[in-house]
């Protein structure tokens, strides 16, 4: 059994569609679970749905989402040439909730808006890999896949999961072959839809190959596999071949896009290896993630941009380390502030942050209480692995630096422009 995850740039085009169905096809007679991302950049623009309708403006949260609605029919009618089938279901669940007015918190109709982008996208793929004779099961990943109710970063409840995907996945297993669903949502056990955060069908992936035990998880990507850098920011990134799990998460942890930072640990538990391959050269083998140590690897560079450095300094003298680092924790959690770098005096600390500036703005304000508050934007922050001192030099120079650590491993430098 394997599990494969392909991204939403893999279905973004009736012909990209077709080659996705080539790549399960050539494993003929295997047992697959398939997961599909949103189309292209739907999720996006479900996103402008979901703020549309949470402003008040029904009118342009129909009209976005008649968008969204057209789109996948054309392609769902080119692909089968027939009409578009079992699209109409989700259509409608998200368009009864649209003409209603909203008394909820925005995470809850985010996700029952934005949930419909994976529905669709594994609908439209499924029914024409049946079309063209690949047989397989739709599934509706809410029937499996239980979450507790925190509206856009919903926890999974483990067992019950577990138990849904013993009763019902394994069994098609042993009669279609071919299981195809969704990342990224699952349901309360009030049968609210609930996404699991940006980016997490790499994560659903993995916990379906930890609790159906696959040899293995391949995330089909638009590139190579992993590399040493964002492509994007370094055009000379080079490709790598082999990495083990603690560097990939420590990777995706400082902020490299390759992979969801969650993915990691449900293959690791079960040491099933991760491949990391490309839709548009499915000869190639990828980038193969396991147990095994591998030594020698390059630089590793994740570059991240819209950073903020703010510096909070104790108003009376009071040590950070005391009363304050109580408040400066609650501060952090209640505001869901992740920090990307800290490092504390006697009576300041300073702290990289990502640039959310309601979330940064509504932190300044709650600490102005005990701290002054100052706040430095448009930073970036350098996290080097394996690094030298060229590396460094040479992505540091002529940059203001405000804040930097180091590690055997590990090299963090938050800087500015000169
Ligand atoms: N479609 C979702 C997103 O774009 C989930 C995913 O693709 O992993 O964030
Ligand atoms: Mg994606």
């Amino acid at each position: 059994m394997k599990v494969f995850k392909f991204g939403g740039a893999s279905i973004n085009s009736i012909d990209r569609i077709g080659n996705v169905a080539k790549i399960i096809q050539s494993y003929k007679g295997e047992k697959l679970l398939v997961i599909i991302s949103a189309m292209g950049k739907i999720t996006n623009a479900l996103e402008k749905v979901a703020d549309a309708f949470y402003s008040g403006d029904k009118t342009t949260a129909l009209l976005l989402f008649n968008q969204v609605k057209e789109e996948h029919i054309l392609v769902s009618e080119k692909l089968t040439k027939q009409p578009a089938q079992g699209l109409m279901d989700i259509f409608t669940e998200v368009e009864w909730l649209l003409h209603d007015k909203p008394v909820r918190d925005f995470d809850y109709y985010y996700d029952q808006i934005v949930c419909c982008g994976e529905l669709l996208s594994t609908a439209i793929v499924s029914n024409f890999l049946n079309s063209v004779d690949i047989k397989n099961q739709w599934v509706d990943v809410r029937d499996i896949i239980r979450t507790d109710d925190n509206f856009r970063d919903a926890n999974i409840d483990w067992d019950f999961t577990l138990q849904k995907v013993q009763e019902v996945i394994l069994p098609f297993f042993e009669t279609t072959g071919i299981v195809i669903t969704q990342g990224f949502i699952g349901a309360t056990d009030e049968n609210e839809s609930t996404t699991l955060g940006r980016e997490g069908s790499d994560f659903s992936a993995a916990v379906f190959a930890n609790m159906l035990d696959a040899e293995s998880q391949t995330i089909w990507k638009d590139v190579e596999g992993v590399m040493n850098a964002d492509p994007n920011q370094f055009p000379d990134a080079q490709f790598i071949s082999r990495l083990s799990y603690a560097e990939v998460i420590e990777m995706a942890y400082f902020g490299a896009q390759v992979i969801h930072p969650k993915t990691i640990k449900p293959l690791q538990n079960k040491g099933i290896p991760l491949h990391v391959r490309c839709f548009l050269n499915p000869a190639s083998p990828g980038t193969i993630i396991s147990n095994d140590p591998v030594h020698q690897l390059p630089p590793i560079i994740v570059l991240k941009n819209n950073q903020v450095l703010m510096q909070l300094s104790s108003l009376d003298f009071s040590f950070v380390e005391d009363v304050l680092a109580v408040k400066l924790h609650e501060l952090f959690l209640v505001n869901k502030i992740r920090l990307n770098l800290s490092q504390n005096g006697a009576i300041s600390l300073l702290c990289c942050l990502d640039d959310n500036p309601a979330k940064i703005e509504k932190l300044a304000l709650a600490a102005s209480e005990f701290f002054d508050v100052q706040v430095e934007k448009n930073c970036q922050l350098l996290t080097i692995r394996h690094y030298n001192e060229e590396i460094i030099k040479t992505l540091t120079g002529g940059r203001v630096q405000l804040l930097s650590q180091k590690t055997i491993a590990t090299i963090q430098v938050l800087m500015k422009d000169a």
